[in-house]
């Protein structure tokens, strides 16, 4: 069973091996495609942040109770519940909090309230300074371009240039499976890719189909509610800390 929601403090030795595996296939040259969300981000700090601004400025102040392990995937109602409202509560601000969520969580302004996970920029960086070509290939649209650049900056990852990459989506209807199948096609003339990391199962199962010698590695935090899973046979991280990581007043959570 392919476990689910955040564990970024999580470690394992399975886990070592496959940053390791991640760090020494790429050679010189070679691509590596990432996802930003859900992958090299920790989007519920973002999630939080616009929760927060609703319990504001709809004086809703119950939702200042939610905070950041009550997302444990994509059901809003579930977040909430999980933070203690109960169901009627929900029922009464689910719609109007939509409309304030979507209006606000796709947008370039608030992509930069996100957080990296532990050890991606060390991870990130190190291929980077080994020569091997830097892609994120994220399902955020063009509108969001330069705030994920912006974010990619204040979080210590390269930045596009002629090292590092930023694919995102021309268009917001597109959905994110078409746009990640098209641009693989792009990404295969930039070089060629070795290791893919995301964390959407149909996403990884396409990568794992279409570059059989590449390393696709799915990564459990959260994911869309489509019912995929991933390939059994991808290897499965939780995050990009080590066993011999010192992370010292959190508590650790054995990866798969
Ligand atoms: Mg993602």
């Amino acid at each position: 069973m392919t476990p689910q929601g955040y564990a970024p403090y999580a470690t394992s030795p399975a886990q070592d091996a496959v940053l390791d595996a991640i760090e020494s296939r790429p050679r010189p040259g070679d691509q590596v495609v990432l996802d930003l969300d859900g992958c090299l981000f920790d989007n519920r700090w973002r999630q939080v942040q616009i929760l927060h601004e609703y319990a504001g400025e709809r004086d809703c102040l119950e939702l200042y109770a939610v905070q950041a392990e009550h997302f444990v995937d994509w059901n809003l109602d579930r977040t909430l519940a999980n933070a203690g409202l109960p169901p009627k509560r929900i029922a009464q601000i689910h719609d109007d909090l939509r409309r304030f969520w979507a209006e606000r969580f796709f947008s370039g302004d608030y992509v930069c309230l996100d957080r990296p996970m532990p050890g991606a920029v060390r991870l990130v960086r190190r291929l980077a300074d080994a020569g091997v070509g830097i892609v994120y290939l994220t399902g955020r649209d063009h509108r969001m371009h330069d705030g994920s650049v912006l974010s990619l900056r204040r979080a210590g990852f390269p930045t596009p240039s002629s090292r590092a990459t930023l694919m995102t989506k021309p268009s917001a209807t597109l959905s994110d499976e078409a746009w990640k199948a098209r641009a693989l096609e792009r990404i295969k003339r930039f070089g060629r890719a070795v290791v893919s990391i995301d964390n959407e199962p149909s996403n990884v199962n396409r990568f794992h189909r279409e570059l059989p010698d590449a390393l696709v590695v799915f990564v459990a935090t959260d994911h869309s509610p489509l019912p995929v899973r991933p390939d059994p046979d991808l290897p499965v991280i939780r995050g990009f800390l080590r066993t011999d990581d010192p992370v010292p007043g959190i508590q650790r959570h054995p990866a798969p």
